[in-house]
């Protein structure tokens, strides 16, 4: 299959929409480095897949980037300590995505690494210079599974097991994703501009690793500093910048391969289905930590912002920090702020503990106001059918939800229910304020309760 990039700017894909996109909160906002809290909480389960299983014990001294649990299954990610310090008795908590999880407490000591010798350790000075791509696959798989990265755009599925699986296929081209269409971060786009050469180098790693050279680093046409950034970095390289439009969501994989490829992934499937590897930014950049520094995934930058904050920056924080600590080094919530949510207004999930730690998924935390959330009453489906003109997946919202509010799991699964990516694009441009997504959401759990009430009475 050959890859038809006739240009390489104004690319773009079918459906979705255009929000506003807010990201002058915090897109100026050079990262900071969060001083070390004096706790934090690192849940065992921050992947796609299995649960990491303990290699520490209560009590126990441990150091900064020591391991402190085992990615034991096929789909499971190691997991390292973020700061030294003391492990304490481990306890239980729910993310914002409903899931409860055991938790090790670390009490931190006075040994940290932090500021700007953090920074450069994990993010800073050359990275091309010197390097040579002289690493097998297998040996780059290898390092970055002991370094226990995930995708890092959100889906956390563990990254050694994606790149293994795609260097035993037949990839043409790795696209790394750089897009962060989600409305309010910034995440991405700090990395890009203050650290693209950790970008680019990580990027020829793992093309190396999946036998291609064409690499194509994906930037919308809203951030023209991280393309100069980038561009400047990959002059000498065979790394490529792809320009794409700004649109909703043109950051997922299956929207972002059809932009740049005009390759269709099949429903259920996976861009390996049409010979294409997709990574994002910050993942390909701590895959170049893994291997050139030997750095595992310790920390992570997350946007804090929306008007409901009183100072919105973009942080790098240790994974496992609790929320109040980045909520409070922010200056805390103004007076007007109604809803905190982990991510983006999209795809992101709203909370209210801020005890709950951040995970290495986590990309950002919105704070809306009063103002922000304009309540819309509810009224009846006008069918104006603009639910169905948006969906990037082909679906018909109204029909889901609807089907939803019937109990009629059967026909929301006819009408092809778990294909929704939970863009938000239906709910966001809907005239009669019906919370399309959170319907689907409830059917989608409604499928699975199903499928474990069966298995149990089957067994
Ligand atoms: S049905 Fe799902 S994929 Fe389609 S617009 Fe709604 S949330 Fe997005
Ligand atoms: S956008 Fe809203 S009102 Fe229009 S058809 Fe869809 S569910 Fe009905």
């Amino acid at each position: 299959m050959k890859i038809n990039l006739k240009r390489f700017t104004g690319i773009t894909f079918p459906r979705g929409v255009h929000p506003k996109y807010n990201k002058e909160l915090s897109v100026e906002k050079a990262v900071e480095i969060l001083p070390t809290p004096a706790k934090i909480l690192v849940p065992l389960l921050q992947n796609i897949g299995a649960m990491s299983v303990p290699v520490v014990k209560s009590k126990q001294e441990i150091v900064y980037g020591e391991k402190i649990a085992d990615g034991k299954g096929y789909i499971s990610a190691s997991i390292h300590s973020p700061v030294s310090g003391i492990v304490q008795k481990p306890t239980v908590t729910t993310l914002p995505n409903g899931r409860h999880v055991p938790v090790l407490p670390i009490k931190t000591n006075e040994n940290h690494i932090e500021g700007n010798e953090l920074w450069d350790l994990i993010y800073g000075g050359d990275w091309l210079k010197k390097l040579k791509v002289n690493f097998t696959s297998e040996g780059i798989t290898e390092k970055i599974y002991n370094a226990g990265i995930v995708g890092l755009g959100g889906a956390a599925f563990p990254s050694h097991v994606k790149i293994a699986f795609n260097y035993k296929n037949t990839v043409d081209t790795f696209l790394v994703n750089g897009c962060e269409c989600e409305p309010y971060l910034t995440t991405d786009y700090r990395l890009m501009v203050e650290s693209p050469e950790s970008i680019v180098a990580g990027s020829l790693l793992a093309g190396k690793t999946l036998n291609t050279n064409k690499i194509y680093i994906c930037i919308e046409d809203n951030k023209p500093e991280a393309i100069k950034a980038i561009e400047a970095a990959a002059k000498e390289t065979p790394v490529k910048v792809v320009v794409l439009k700004t649109k909703y969501p043109q950051g997922s994989e299956r929207h972002l391969v059809r932009a740049v490829t005009n390759r269709i992934i099949p429903l259920g499937g996976i861009p390996v289905d049409v010979d294409v590897a997709v990574n994002n930014v910050s993942t390909v950049s701590a895959v170049a930590g893994a291997v050139l520094r030997g750095n595992p995934l310790t920390h992570r930058i997350v946007t804090v912002t929306g008007r409901g904050i009183k100072n919105p920056k973009n942080i790098m924080v240790p994974i496992g920090t609790q929320y109040k600590d980045v909520i409070e080094y922010c200056g805390g919530l103004t007076d007007d702020a109604v809803r905190v949510v982990s991510g983006g207004p999209m795809m992101g999930f709203a909370f209210t503990d801020f005890d709950m730690p951040i995970t290495k998924g986590t990309s950002g935390i919105t704070v809306f106001t009063k103002k922000d959330i304009k309540a819309r009453k509810e009224t009846a489906c006008i069918k104006c059918g603009r639910c169905v003109d948006v969906c990037p997946m082909r679906l018909v919202p109204a029909k889901l939800a609807q089907a939803v509010r019937h109990r009629d799991i059967e026909l929301a699964q006819k009408y092809n229910i778990l294909a929704c990516m939970e863009s938000g694009c239906c709910g966001y441009i809907c005239p009669a304020g019906i919370p399309l997504v959170q319907l689907i959401r409830m059917g989608k759990a409604m499928i699975v309760s199903d499928k474990k009430n069966k298995e149990k009475i089957d067994s």
